[in-house]
């Protein structure tokens, strides 16, 4: 499999990862890599968070969309 966003540049890269948002194969170029936090739930419904943390890769469009929504977030006040 090509890296999808390389190749709407008219390029053409192995894809090393698969997006897990919405599956585009991805080079280590345009991968970003993201924390995933796993919880458990303790006594009294308390929501505690697992070390280490596990991990998602997901292509630079999800990156950019994240980020316009926590704009807008803040614009929103
Ligand atoms: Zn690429
Ligand atoms: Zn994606």
């Amino acid at each position: 499999m090509n890296c999808f966003d390389c190749s709407t540049l008219g390029l053409s890269s192995d894809a090393v990862a698969v997006c897990a948002d919405c599956g585009a194969g991805i080079c280590p170029d345009h991968a970003r890599m993201s924390p995933r936090w796993l919880t458990y739930t303790a006594a009294i419904n308390r929501t505690v968070v697992v070390e280490p943390p596990a991990r998602t890769i997901r292509c630079p469009a999800y990156r950019s969309a994240w980020d316009a929504a926590a704009n807008c977030h803040a614009a929103a006040g």
